[in-house]
C-alpha cells in the first residue's frame, strides 16, 4: 500500500516568461493535432488557440500579402494570421504567432522570416513570431522544460491515433456523420484531459490513456459495416497540404465518397525523422559524444516508449495498419532516393509509399502544393517505384487554391486502384473489426 497519496499538481510558467500574458496562435495544420498542442500550452499557463479554419478570406489575404512565388502553405498561413491581425480588438503586443522552421532543402525555412517581414511592413512589428526549429526535433520551445516537450509529443501522437480511427471508421459507417462526431468528441476529451493533467509524467500518461480508451469506445459505438472490397489508398506528400483539409479541398473525404478508405502518413512520423536528422547532424559536426547527443537520444527513446504505449491500446484496431519505423521507411526509400544524399519529405514519401505497397495498399496518392519541390522530385521517381510493385497506381494531386474537376480525376484513379487490387503481390491483413463484421453477416 503506498505510504504517500499522490496529489495531482500542474506546473505553470511564471509571470516573467516571454509568452506569459499573451495569446499564441498556431496555424491550423491538422484538425485535432493543433488543438492538442494548444491544450498543452494552456496546461503550462499560456493562452493558446488554433487559427480559425481557413476560408475564402484566407485566400484573399494570402494572395494580397504574398507575391505568387511562395508555396501554397505560406499563402494559407499568412492569410490566416493576417486575418487575426485585422480584427478590431487585435493587440500586437500581446500576440504571438507560431511558425515552425527548419534548415531543410526547401522553402519552409523561409516561412518565419517572411512572416516577420510582412508583419513589420504592415505595422504589426510588435507581434512576436515563435519558431521552434526542426534541427532539434522541434523541442526548442522557448525555455520550456522537458515536461512540456513530452506532453506535446503525447498530444501529437494521440491526435494521430484519433485521425487514424476516424479514417478507418468513417468510410464504413452506416450512419452518416457518426464517425466525425466520435472524432470531434474525442478531440475535445483529449484537449480537456491534457489541459487539466498532472505534471507527474506517469499520472499524465494514465489520464491520456483513459481519454484514448474512451475515444476507442466512441469509435466502436459508431454503426458501421466494414467492407474488405473497399480499396485502401495510402496518402503521402507535403505535410501541410496533405493534412489541412481546406488546402487539399478535402481530398480524403472525396476519395471516401467514391468508395475508398485512406491511410494518412501522420505527424509523429515527421518528428521522428527530424529527431534522427538531429543525431546525424551532431555526428557530422564531430559531436558524437556530447551533451546535445545524449539529450537527443534520450528524447527519442522516451518519445518512442510513449508512442508505443499509446498505440498499443489500439493493437487490435490497427492490426494490418502498423506504422513503420523511420529506419524502415528510409531503408525502403534507399533504391529510389538514398538517404542522406537526399533528405526531407521526398525521401519519406518514397519509403512510405514502398511500405504502403508492402502492407497491401491498393494505391498511393501524393498530395502536394503546386510547384512544391518535394512533390515534383517524388513525381519523377514514382513510376520506377510503381513498376517495382507490380504497377501500383500512384497519382500526384497538386493544389494551389484553384478549382478543377477533382471528382472526375478521383473516379479514374480509383478504377486503376480497383484493378490493381485484383493482381497486387502483397495482400493486406485486416483488423478483427473486419472479420467480426463478416461473422455477423454470415450468422
Ligand atoms: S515542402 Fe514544398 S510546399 Fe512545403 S515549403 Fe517545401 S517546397 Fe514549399
Amino acid at each position: 500500500m503506498p505510504v504517500l497519496k499522490h496529489r495531482c499538481l500542474t506546473r505553470k510558467v511564471g509571470a516573467d516568461h516571454p509568452l506569459a500574458g499573451k495569446t499564441v496562435y498556431i496555424p491550423d495544420l491538422a484538425e485535432g493535432s493543433v488543438e492538442a498542442l494548444c491544450a498543452v500550452l494552456r496546461w503550462m499557463g499560456i493562452h493558446a488557440l488554433p487559427t480559425p479554419h481557413p476560408d475564402g478570406c484566407t485566400l484573399e489575404l494570402g494572395g494580397k500579402y504574398t507575391t505568387g512565388d511562395e508555396c501554397f502553405p505560406a499563402k494559407i498561413t499568412t492569410g490566416d494570421l493576417i486575418k487575426i491581425a485585422q480584427r478590431p480588438d487585435f493587440d500586437a503586443k500581446r500576440t504571438v504567432f507560431f511558425m515552425a522552421t527548419t534548415d531543410g532543402p526547401c522553402r519552409f525555412g523561409q516561412y518565419a522570416p517572411f512572416l516577420r517581414k510582412i508583419l513589420r511592413e504592415q505595422g504589426y512589428g510588435d507581434v512576436q513570431v515563435f519558431s521552434p526549429h526542426g534541427e532539434h526535433g522541434y523541442s526548442d520551445f522557448q525555455d520550456f522544460d522537458n515536461a512540456f516537450v513530452r506532453s506535446a509529443w503525447r498530444g501529437v501522437v494521440s491526435a494521430d491515433i484519433l485521425r487514424k480511427l476516424l479514417l478507418q471508421t468513417r468510410p464504413n459507417e452506416t450512419q452518416p456523420g457518426a464517425a466525425d462526431r466520435a472524432f470531434r468528441d474525442s478531440v475535445a476529451d483529449l484537449c480537456q484531459t491534457l489541459e487539466q493533467s498532472c505534471s507527474d509524467t506517469a499520472c499524465q500518461m494514465r489520464s491520456v490513456t483513459a481519454s484514448l480508451s474512451r475515444a476507442g469506445e466512441r469509435f466502436h459505438a459508431v454503426p458501421a459495416r466494414f467492407d474488405h472490397r473497399r480499396p485502401l489508398i495510402g496518402i503521402v506528400g507535403e505535410i501541410f497540404c496533405r493534412l489541412n483539409t481546406f488546402s487539399n479541398r478535402d481530398l480524403v473525404r472525396r476519395l471516401e465518397a467514391q468508395g475508398a478508405e485512406c491511410w494518412m502518413s501522420d505527424i509523429a512520423e515527421w518528428i521522428a525523422y527530424t529527431n534522427m536528422e538531429e543525431v546525424r547532424n551532431l555526428r557530422l559536426a564531430g559531436r558524437t559524444y556530447s551533451w546535445d547527443m545524449l539529450k537527443s537520444k534520450l528524447r527519442s527513446r522516451i518519445q518512442y516508449a510513449d508512442e508505443h504505449s499509446l498505440r498499443s491500446l489500439f493493437a487490435e484496431d490497427f492490426g494490418g495498419y502498423e506504422e513503420p519505423s523511420v529506419e524502415t521507411v528510409l531503408r525502403l526509400a534507399h533504391p529510389y532516393l538514398p538517404f542522406p544524399g537526399a533528405e526531407g519529405e521526398m525521401v519519406m514519401n518514397m519509403g512510405r509509399s514502398a511500405c504502403l505497397a508492402r502492407q497491401g495498399a491498393d494505391g498511393i496518392v501524393d498530395i502536394s502544393p503546386f510547384t512544391c519541390m518535394n512533390g515534383v522530385v517524388s513525381e519523377a521517381i514514382y513510376p520506377k517505384l510503381s513498376r517495382d510493385y507490380a504497377g501500383i497506381p500512384i497519382r500526384n494531386f497538386y493544389f494551389d487554391g484553384q478549382q478543377s474537376d477533382l471528382d472526375r480525376d478521383i473516379a479514374i484513379y480509383l478504377e486503376l486502384a480497383r484493378s490493381y487490387r485484383e493482381r497486387k503481390p502483397h495482400q493486406r491483413s485486416y483488423p478483427v473489426r473486419f472479420s467480426r463484421q463478416e461473422e455477423r453477416v454470415a450468422s
